[in-house]
């Protein structure tokens, strides 16, 4: 069995930053990631809000600069998904693949994504027209009509981005008013491609076996008229969701299911840390991914050195 010091799960900006700070403080770590390092920044076309880079940034330009800085040191590095964590000898055994790593503290920062909004064929038709991913999967819809779900600013800035490539969207969202910020919601509004329909619901993404999507039946939440609309794809966007299937019994969760910790990024489990979108806060970006990463390494060495005094 391998064994190290710091385990680090997840390879996102929260991951990445962790791993950075526990190496070149001396740390034998390893550093567990399913996919390719960069998390959700891999799927964010450009980054306009991280410090240091005043003109956009892709994000898969900022990830490598992310991982280049990180090549500079000797790491541990695993390709395969954490399956499970259990407490054993005073540290944690974690389950990656078929291979268990035994470590003494852990670091969380397995991020989050798109959450489904449950409506009868989005399984169905789900990678058959139904896309959690605007960057990846916006290109196929280059001229044609789509549904974009949510009113927060995921759907907001999706669909300003959508309407950049399709011919038509239909902007549709439960509520009178969106949550998204002011900014995005008047850029919306006045964007000549992007139709917006208020306390609308999709009761159904209809399509056909061969052809995917072809169209929404909707529900008027105010006056319960029905209508349907005919569309090649949708494109939701209805919240966050915890990536943490694999953590300890008793592990402190909030009631969305987010990781709680305080604020050196401790859980209530002894050698225990969680950093990034994994963990219960408000702000969920790449800067306080970085803050969080930092701050979970260096709570962890300090709790190794007190393992060790
Ligand atoms: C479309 C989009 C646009 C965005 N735009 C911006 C922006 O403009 N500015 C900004 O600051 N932020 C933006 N964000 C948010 C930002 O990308 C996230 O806040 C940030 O990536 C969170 O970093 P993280 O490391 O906590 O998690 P993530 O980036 O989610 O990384 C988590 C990593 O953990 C891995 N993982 C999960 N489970 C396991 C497992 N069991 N085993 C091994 N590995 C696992 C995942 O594969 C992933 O690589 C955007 C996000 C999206 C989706």
């Amino acid at each position: 069995m391998n064994t190290y010091d710091v385990v680090v799960i997840g390879g996102g900006p929260a991951g990445l930053t962790a791993a950075l700070y526990l190496v070149r403080a001396g740390v034998n770590t390893a550093l567990v990631e399913k996919l390719s390092p960069g998390g959700q920044v891999l799927m964010t076309e450009e980054i306009e809000n991280y410090p240091g880079f005043p003109k956009p940034v892709k994000g898969y330009e900022l990830v490598d600069k992310f991982v280049e800085h990180l090549n500079n040191y000797e790491l541990s590095r695993h390709s395969d998904e954490v399956r499970s964590i259990t407490a054993a000898d005073g540290g944690y055994d974690i389950k990656v693949g078929d291979e268990v790593l035994r470590a003494k503290a852990v670091v969380l920062c397995s991020g989050a994504r798109y959450k489904r909004v449950g409506t009868p064929g989005e399984d169905l038709y789900t990678g058959r027209g139904v896309s959690y991913c605007a960057l990846c999967d916006g290109n196929f819809f280059r001229g044609k009509t789509v549904a974009v779900i949510g009113g927060g600013n995921s759907a907001l800035e999706e669909s300003l981005y959508l309407a950049r490539l399709v011919d038509k969207l239909h902007l549709i969202h439960r509520r009178d008013e969106f949550r998204g910020a002011k900014c995005y919601q008047d850029k919306c509004v006045t964007n000549p491609k992007i139709s917006i329909l208020r306390s609308t619901v999709v009761e159904e993404i209809k399509g056909d076996p061969f052809k995917g999507v072809t169209s929404v039946a909707l529900k008027n939440v105010k006056n319960g008229g029905k209508s349907e609309l005919a569309v090649d794809g949708v494109f939701v966007f209805v919240g966050f969701e915890p990536v943490c299937p694999f953590v300890p019994e008793g592990l402190g969760l909030d009631p969305a299911g987010f990781i709680v910790t305080d604020c050196e990024m401790r859980t209530n489990l002894p050698g225990i840390f969680a950093a990034g979108d994994v963990r219960s806060k408000n702000c969920r970006q790449v800067a306080t991914a970085v803050g969080d990463g930092a701050t979970a390494a260096t709570a962890a060495y300090a709790y190794l050195e007190e393992l060790n005094a």
